[in-house]
């Protein structure tokens, strides 16, 4: 493996060098997106320059080198999530699609009035309201699981909420809000115990350590490409063959159909039966060569970077006065939440904005986790590969300002 160099990453990332306000972009808001390597970029004008063509239905030239692009990249991924089958491996728009076609599709064939499912008090509103409205539409239950003072998911609840009614677990590997790395391993063998199956919302998980579905024996991991330093409009969801069988197709359309009369309709095989319509391309060979990226680098050499940096931030924001970091979790990844004393983080981040440094304020699409502590939000710092520590001593110097501006 090669010795981790952040300037020569750094340098893989053109937009790294724009200005923002007359100052050098400090990016620190990779839980929402990251930004795109050059690789991914070239992926996507390639595409257009030379192949671009319909996949899947076209005998021509450029047809057929687009479709086997396309079917490399869900090889890539197939290999890279350790899935047992490539037709496991289905692309969605993001993990918010992948979301919702499994609480439709899923929810269609195995939930019915009275079961119940469990989500964590943790969760993306992505992955909360799509299981919500499914309990309403089947008259089923939902069940939190939830959270302690430090945010971390407190197992021996998640124990006591499971019954012979649970139908399904979905829980996210890694709290986008917070940071909180959940034990899903853990909860997926529990689960499994009563052969309940276990989804986990990847999309901050995929960013920041391995995932091998077939050692977590997860039966859903839904990501986006885009905070994985591809395109945006592109996901993944994994699912076990066994479910992706029984469960109906969410869309319907070109693509996912073997025979169509006006009687009737016959399904494609998977994973086609579940991508309806022309799939974004571009997006998924950028995604193809994003993973592809990842792997020259390592992702374990990513994490224990993306690690370093949190707890360097961390330790730096602590020694602040004032200062309250959200979210303490023993097992953390990739995220620092704070407030500044009373300040409210829309303001803090609006100043912190004016030195050139992206951070996110506010929920970040998890309402209930911000109740949970009775707060109106907080500042989010989200590390990613190509972030160093001179970044964070700019953003500990905005924070110190922001504090002078209201004392
Ligand atoms: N789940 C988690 C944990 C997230 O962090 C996000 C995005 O921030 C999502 C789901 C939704 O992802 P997307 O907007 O790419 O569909």
């Amino acid at each position: 493996m090669n010795p981790f160099d952040i300037q020569k990453i750094r340098a893989d990332f053109p937009i790294l060098d724009r200005e923002v306000y007359g100052n050098k972009l400090v990016y620190l808001d990779n839980a929402a997106t990251a930004q795109k390597p050059q690789v991914v970029i070239d992926a996507i004008v390639d595409y257009y320059t030379w192949n671009n063509s319909n996949i899947h239905r076209g005998v021509h030239y450029l047809s057929q080198i687009a479709t086997s692009a396309y079917e490399d990249a869900r090889e890539t991924i197939r290999a890279y999530i350790n899935a047992k089958e490539k037709y496991e491996v289905i692309f969605t728009k993001g993990t918010t699609d992948a979301i919702n076609l499994l609480a439709y599709s899923f929810g269609e064939k195995y939930i019915h009035a009275g079961d119940e499912i469990i989500v964590s008090a943790l969760e993306h509103h992505s992955n909360l309201v799509p299981w919500q409205i499914l309990c309403q539409r089947k008259q089923a239950k939902l069940k939190i699981v939830p959270v302690n003072d430090k945010g971390e998911f407190i197992f021996e609840e998640f124990e006591k909420l499971l019954s012979s009614k649970t139908k399904l677990v979905a829980v996210a590997h890694i709290s986008n809000a917070l940071g909180s790395i959940n034990p899903i391993k853990k909860i997926i063998k529990k689960a499994h115990e009563r052969n309940i199956p276990v989804m986990i919302d990847g999309a901050q998980g995929i960013v920041h350590s391995a995932v091998d579905v077939q050692e977590l024996d997860c039966d859903f991991y839904a990501f986006s490409g885009h905070k994985l330093y591809a395109p945006m409009g592109v996901g993944v969801l994994y699912g076990k063959e066994q479910y992706l069988e029984e469960m109906p197709p969410y869309q319907m359309g070109g693509e996912m159909v073997d025979q169509v009369s006006y009687q009737h309709t016959t399904y494609n095989r998977l994973p086609f039966k579940f991508e309806a319509g022309t799939p974004n391309v571009e997006a998924v060979l950028g995604l193809n060569a994003a993973i592809n990226y990842i792997k020259g680098i390592g992702i374990e050499q990513i994490y224990r970077h993306e690690n370093e940096l949190l707890k360097y931030a961390t330790n730096k924001l602590k020694k602040i006065e004032g200062i309250r970091i959200i979210g303490e979790a023993d097992q953390k990844a990739g995220v620092v939440s704070f407030l500044i004393g009373e300040i409210h983080p829309y303001d803090a981040g609006t100043i912190i904005d004016h030195f050139g440094i992206a951070i996110r304020t506010g929920h970040h699409c998890a309402q209930p986790i911000i109740d949970h502590f009775k707060i109106p939000g907080t500042i989010r710092a989200s590390f990613a590969m190509y972030n160093n520590f001179d970044e964070i001593d700019l953003l500990i110097n905005a924070v110190k300002q922001v504090k002078k501006m209201f004392e």
